[in-house]
C-alpha cells in the first residue's frame, strides 16, 4: 500500500503526545474514561471500510453479512447488560441518540420539558443555542437553591403548566440519583412521554448501583463512553415497547410501534451509515460490562467518589447537594474565593485535568463560572482507590491555595507524574 512511503509521523507524534498526557497526569473529566486496548483495536479496524444503512438482515448495501452480526451481537450485549427489550447501537453519540428521539417523537414546535443546563442538565436537553431549543419550545425545571437537589413536586408544578410533549431526566452535573417513578407518574398526567438519558451514570445503572429508568422511561439514552467505559458513541433503549401515542403512520397506513419509530428516527432521520468499526467496539465493550470484574469496578467508582466528596468537604469546599449518589461531584468555588477557570488552568499546569462549570444560580459567565465538576470513572479504570483519593484532594488543595506560585505548582507536578507511574494504563 502507499501508505508506506506516507507515513504520517505528524500525526503519530502527536498521537503519542497525547498518549503521554493522558498516562502523566490525574484525569478528573467526569464524562472520561480509558477503554481497553480490546476496545481500542476493534476501532481502528477494517470495518471502517464498510458502509451498512439500515439495520442488521435489512440494509441497503451489499456485503453487510459478517457486520450484521457484529452490530447483532452490539444488540444483543446490550439488552443482557440493561434489561432492554429493543436497542439501536447506532447514534454515532450522545447528542445524536437525543436527536434521533427527539425527531422520532416530536414535531417542531412542540413543548418538551428539561433540566436546566445552568443547573447541570445538557445543551441537548432544550438549550437556545441547540437543535433541541431551537426546534423546540423547551421549558426547565432546576434544583433548590437550599438543597442543591430537585424537588419532584416542582417538576410536576411546571409539566401541569406547560403540559410538555416529551419530559427528559438525566444531567451532565448532578451527582444526585433520579426519582424515575415519580417522573414517569407526572408524564402520565400530562400526557407526556418520559426520556432518560443516562449517559453519565449508564455503567452504575448497570450494574444496579443506582435506580433503573428503564422500567419507568418510555426510552433511554446513553453514551457509551463515560461510566460505560465503551468507545466515543451513543445508543438508544426500552424495556417495554408500545404503540406510538402521537399517530404517525407509515405511507401505508400503519400505526407504527416506538421501536420502529426510534429505528427511522436514527436512520434514515438523523444518520447515513452507521459506524460499524465503533459499533465492534462497543460490543467488546458490553462484553466487558457484563463481567464480575466491570461490577467491582464501578463499585470502586462509586465509593471513590463518595471518599472525595467526603475530603473536599472536610477541606471546606462546598459540593452542591453536599455530596455525591453517583462518580461525580459539582463544587461551588466562591467560598474559596475562586472561579471555574482559575482551578482548571491552575490544576493543568499540575497535570491535573478538570472542567470549569457552571453551578445553579451561577453569577459568572459560562467562560469564567463558579464551580468545577470532578469524576471518578477515569482514575479509577487506573487502579486508584480510597487512598488515592485523599491523596488526590490534597494535591488539589494544594494547588488552588498556591494557585499565583508557580513552583509550588511546578513541585506538585513532578510528584503526580511519578506517582501515575504506579498506575500503568497501556503499557
Ligand atoms: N447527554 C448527556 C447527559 C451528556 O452529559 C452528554 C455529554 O457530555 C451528552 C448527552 C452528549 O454526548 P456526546 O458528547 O457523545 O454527543
Amino acid at each position: 500500500l502507499t501508505q508506506v512511503s506516507l507515513q504520517d509521523t505528524q500525526i503519530f507524534d502527536l498521537i503519542n503526545q497525547e498518549k503521554h498526557r493522558q498516562e502523566s497526569g490525574i484525569e478528573l473529566i467526569a464524562s472520561e474514561n480509558f477503554v481497553s486496548k480490546q476496545v481500542m483495536q476493534a476501532m481502528g479496524t477494517v470495518l471502517t471500510n464498510k458502509y451498512a444503512e439500515g439495520l442488521p438482515g435489512k440494509r441497503y448495501y451489499g456485503g453487510c453479512e459478517i457486520v450484521d452480526q457484529i452490530e447483532q451481537l452490539a444488540i444483543d450485549r446490550a439488552k443482557e447488560l440493561f434489561g432492554a427489550t429493543w436497542v439501536n447501537v447506532q447514534p454515532h453519540s450522545g447528542a445524536q441518540a437525543n436527536a434521533a428521539v427527539f425527531l422520532a417523537v416530536l414535531n417542531a414546535g412542540d413543548k418538551i420539558l428539561g433540566f436546566d443546563l445552568s443547573h447541570g442538565g445538557h445543551l441537548t436537553h432544550g438549550s437556545a443555542v441547540n437543535f433541541s431549543g431551537k426546534l423546540y419550545q423547551p421549558f426547565f425545571y432546576g434544583v433548590e437553591k437550599e438543597t442543591g437537589t430537585i424537588n419532584w413536586d416542582k417538576v410536576e408544578e411546571t409539566a401541569l403548566r406547560e403540559r410538555p410533549k416529551l419530559i427528559i431526566c438525566g444531567a451532565s452535573a448532578y451527582s444526585r440519583d433520579w426519582d424515575y417513578q415519580r417522573l414517569r407518574a407526572i408524564a402520565d398526567q400530562v400526557g407526556a412521554l418520559l426520556m432518560a438519558d443516562i449517559a453519565h451514570p449508564a455503567g452504575l445503572i448497570a450494574k444496579g448501583l443506582l435506580n433503573d429508568p428503564l422500567d419507568h422511561c418510555h426510552v433511554v439514552t446513553t453514551t457509551t463512553h463515560k461510566t460505560l467505559r465503551g468507545p466515543r458513541g451513543g445508543m438508544i433503549m426500552m424495556r417495554h415497547d408500545f404503540e406510538n401515542p402521537f399517530g404517525q403512520r407509515t405511507p401505508k397506513g400503519e400505526l407504527k410501534m416506538m421501536s420502529a419509530l426510534l429505528d427511522m428516527g436514527v436512520f434514515p432521520g438523523i444518520q447515513g451509515g452507521p459506524l460499524e468499526h465503533v459499533i465492534a467496539a462497543k460490543a467488546v465493550a458490553y462484553h466487558e460490562a457484563l463481567s464480575d470484574e466491570y461490577a467491582q469496578y464501578v463499585a470502586q467508582v462509586q465509593k471513590n467518589a463518595k471518599v472525595m466528596a467526603k475530603a473536599f468537604v472536610e477541606k471546606g469546599y462546598q459540593i452542591i447537594s453536599g455530596g455525591t449518589d453517583n462518580h461525580l461531584m459539582l463544587i461551588d468555588l466562591r467560598s474559596k474565593n475562586l472561579t471555574g477557570k482559575i482551578a482548571e488552568n491552575t490544576l493543568i499546569k499540575a497535570d491535573i485535568t478538570i472542567n470549569k462549570n457552571m453551578v445553579p444560580f451561577d453569577d459568572k459567565s459560562p467562560f469564567v463560572t463558579s464551580g468545577m465538576r470532578v469524576g471518578t470513572a477515569a482514575i479509577t479504570t487506573r487502579g486508584m482507590k480510597e487512598n488515592d483519593m485523599l491523596q488526590i484532594v490534597e494535591y488539589i488543595d494544594a494547588v488552588l491555595m498556591n494557585h499565583e506560585n508557580d513552583s509550588k505548582i511546578g513541585s506538585v507536578k513532578k510528584e503526580i507524574n511519578k506517582w501515575m507511574n504506579d498506575f500503568p494504563l497501556y503499557r
